[in-house]
């Protein structure tokens, strides 16, 4: 079968791979529709987080239909059509019964050094019948798919920044998941979602989204927080970039009492963490990877009500074959990308 594979870094190929089998019990065996290029795939492409093979597998958005179920699955048959979490966990550990899937000690992240990945015409889903949930009737693949990963991400941004309507909420960052985070923010009922970002067609985006666009190589976004909340500070601050300076801007745009939640991932070993300046302000800081399990069917309820539409940042719809030029374009940002589909 044709797989997207990674050849090193800036290099990734198309090509033949073995399909996958049924290796356990709970696997299965998903007949990809569409996979998604994500910014954490970057990571690898960028070199930043190496892989132990070349020749690799990538990815982990994906919605398909079920081929194969393992002996022991008995919730999803052939012909299900499904979306899953980036990340496989066990459903039955101590961590997956608290609501931590995040942290199953049995974990397989998609597409990284564990399991293989779902940018391919197959993909074995460990762990599938926790893993994967059936895609309600009349939901196409291009608004179920983000459910697993950046749409939850985003969610799960806003829970830990604990939104109450009338809260004036800044996100900072408007990549996919920044941009998820402002759409589900609405969902709390905030007075105002404050984006900040200086990619044109991201912020453009944004204010399509009903935030208040802040254009940052133009304006000074502290003093457009402070316009919006009589010079306090917002109650509520998301980070979805993950580098140094931009987490650091948080702590200048939240309010005393207010919190910060950081889900751009942040891979330096360590954070000059102002501690004293939190102490004395009553900042609380919230951090973590979504454990997007326990939203997906959430969010699937919400997206066949039609509250939601997240096929709306997707820019660009590829076959597979063309994979190399999806990770260019999202890569450089160029030709307007913002979220690249993939179809097998
Ligand atoms: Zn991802
Ligand atoms: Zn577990």
């Amino acid at each position: 079968m044709k797989a997207v594979t990674f050849e090193g870094p800036f290099k990734v190929a198309v090509k033949d791979v073995p399909e996958p089998t049924i290796e356990q019990p709970t696997d299965v065996i998903v007949r990809v529709t569409t996979a998604a290029i994500c910014g954490s795939d970057l990571h690898v492409y960028n070199g930043r987080m190496p892989l132990p093979l070349t020749g690799w597998v990538l990815g982990h958005e994906y919605a398909g239909v079920v081929q194969e179920v393992g002996e022991a699955v008995t919730n999803l048959r052939p012909g299900d059509r499904v979306v899953g979490s980036f990340i496989a966990s066990c459903g039955e550990c101590f961590f997956c019964r608290k609501g931590w899937p995040s942290q199953c000690p049995r974990q397989q992240i998609l597409g990284f050094s564990m399991a293989p990945g779902a940018q391919a015409e197959y993909m074995r889903v460990p762990f599938g019948h926790f893993t994967l949930e059936k895609v309600p009737e009349g939901v196409p693949d291009e608004k179920a798919i983000f459910v697993g990963d950046i749409l939850a991400t985003g969610y799960f941004a806003c829970e830990m920044g604990g939104i109450q309507p009338g809260d004036v909420v800044v996100v900072v960052g408007c990549g996919p998941v920044g941009l998820f985070a402002q759409m589900t923010a609405r969902l709390f009922g905030p007075a105002a979602v404050i984006a900040i970002d200086s990619v044109p067609e991201r912020l453009e985006l944004a204010q399509r989204l009903g935030s208040v666009a802040v254009d940052m190589g133009k304006q000074d976004p502290l003093a457009v927080v402070r316009e919006h909340t009589d010079g306090r500070g917002a109650d509520v601050v998301i980070e979805a970039v993950g580098h140094q300076e931009s987490i650091r801007s948080c702590f200048s745009y939240v309010r005393g009492g207010g919190t910060i939640a950081v889900v751009g991932v942040y891979s330096e070993p360590e954070f000059p963490f102002p501690l004293f300046q939190s102490f004395l302000r009553d900042i609380s800081f919230r951090t973590g990877i979504c454990p997007s399990k326990n939203y997906m069917a959430r969010l699937l309820g919400l997206i066949a009500e039609g509250k939601l539409d997240p096929s709306v940042i997707v820019t660009h719809v590829l076959p597979l074959e063309e994979a190399p030029r999806g990770y260019e374009m999202f890569a450089q940002r160029r030709e307007g990308c913002i979220k690249v589909l993939l179809k097998p």
